[in-house]
């Protein structure tokens, strides 16, 4: 700032957009100032007023230091803090802080290996993090040294924070100059309401970079040595939310489409998925592989077929998160060592 004053007391207009005038509202501020941020035209509007009224109406400020706007505005401002007999001084614009933002992340199925060299990067560069109960958790830390991290998944009593509870957080986070990172297990947009946080983002007007991630829907079949897709076996994969039970339109579809079926959040809802896929004429001896707990040392595969599924999943107990897979492709590479494929879990 080109004055050295004590302003003790004293009321200044800080003139300029306020993200570069910061350095000039923190010094007044320091000096004991009673300091207004105002822009070029708000503060000629007030000077004019005080010129135009009566003379013994006290004036509202003792200094206008400027820092930006349009330059009649401010030889406006000079020649009326001249007639009012109040200081004027300059300071120079600050670059702008650059602003927050959320990067929506895909963090694989939950091996860190199967995190992407992009996730790594905005991983590390993170300020606060903001995780699921899937994905990678635990290195996390070591991924995002000195970030927050943030369990959006679980809380003390167990209870996922709701949707637009997260919404409002990473937005309010990226508001306040922040860089987020929202973790997803798998790919953001599979099942993963990315596009939910996007729309969100985009609202607030938060810039919002998306890091695609790799789904569970064809990593969990891969580590079990499974090809979702299968060349003269199958030529389509259908991923298919089990989260609430398909509709008769949907069932038919899917027998009738052919190829590979993937099944996300299909536990639960298994019972009314085969019978109603062999209500619509699926095979009972359709081989069906049921896969828990994929990338971690407890996953467990269990392979069995549309007519036994039932049995042998409640026989096995079998627990979400897993995923189901049905079709031909199940059994295609029977006997492959998948360990091969990902050493470091063998
Ligand atoms: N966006 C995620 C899916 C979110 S839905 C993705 O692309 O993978 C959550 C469902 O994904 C779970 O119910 C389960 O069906 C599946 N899932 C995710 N990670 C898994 C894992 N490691 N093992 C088994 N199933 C998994």
């Amino acid at each position: 700032m080109t004055f050295e004053l004590d302003l003790h007391g004293r009321a200044v207009f800080v003139v300029g957009r306020a993200d570069v005038s910061r350095r000039a509202l923190a010094d007044a501020a320091a000096r004991g100032a009673e300091v207004t941020s105002l822009s070029a035209d708000e503060a000629v509007a007030a000077l004019e007023t005080a010129s135009a009224s009566s003379p013994s109406t006290p004036i509202p400020v003792d200094l206008v230091v400027w820092v930006d706007g349009a330059p009649d505005a401010r030889a406006r401002l000079t020649l009326l803090a001249r007639r009012l007999r109040i200081g004027f001084a300059t300071s120079e614009p600050v670059a702008p802080q650059p602003r927050g933002h959320v990067t929506l992340v895909g963090g694989g199925p939950g091996d860190p290996q199967l995190l992407t060299v992009a996730a790594r990067r905005a991983l590390a560069l993170a300020d606060v993090v903001l995780h699921d109960r899937l994905g990678p958790r635990e290195d996390l830390h070591l991924f995002a040294p000195g970030a927050e991290l943030v369990d959006v998944g679980k809380t003390p009593g167990h209870h996922a924070v709701p949707q637009d509870e997260i919404e409002r957080i990473i937005v309010e986070k990226a508001l306040s100059g922040l860089r987020v990172v929202r973790l997803k297990g798998g790919d953001p947009f599979v099942f993963g309401r990315g596009g939910e946080e996007v729309i969100a983002c985009r609202q607030a007007g938060v810039p919002v970079h998306i890091v695609p991630g790799v789904t569970s829907a064809i990593a969990v079949p891969a580590e079990a040595g499974i090809p979702v897709t299968h060349r003269e076996v199958s030529r389509a994969f259908t991923v298919i939310s089990g989260h609430v039970p398909l509709s008769e339109e949907e069932l038919a579809h899917a027998v009738g489409l052919g190829g590979t079926l993937v099944i996300l959040m299909g536990v639960a809802t298994l019972p009314h998925l085969s019978a109603g896929l062999r209500r619509h004429g699926m095979r009972s001896d359709m081989p069906v592989a049921v896969l828990e707990r994929g990338f971690t040392p407890s996953r467990r595969t269990t392979v069995t077929t549309l007519g036994g599924v039932l049995e042998a999943t409640t026989r096995a107990r079998v627990q979400s998160p897993a995923v189901i897979v049905i079709g031909e492709v199940v059994t295609v590479t029977s006997g492959v060592e998948q360990a091969a494929v990902f050493a470091g879990l063998a």
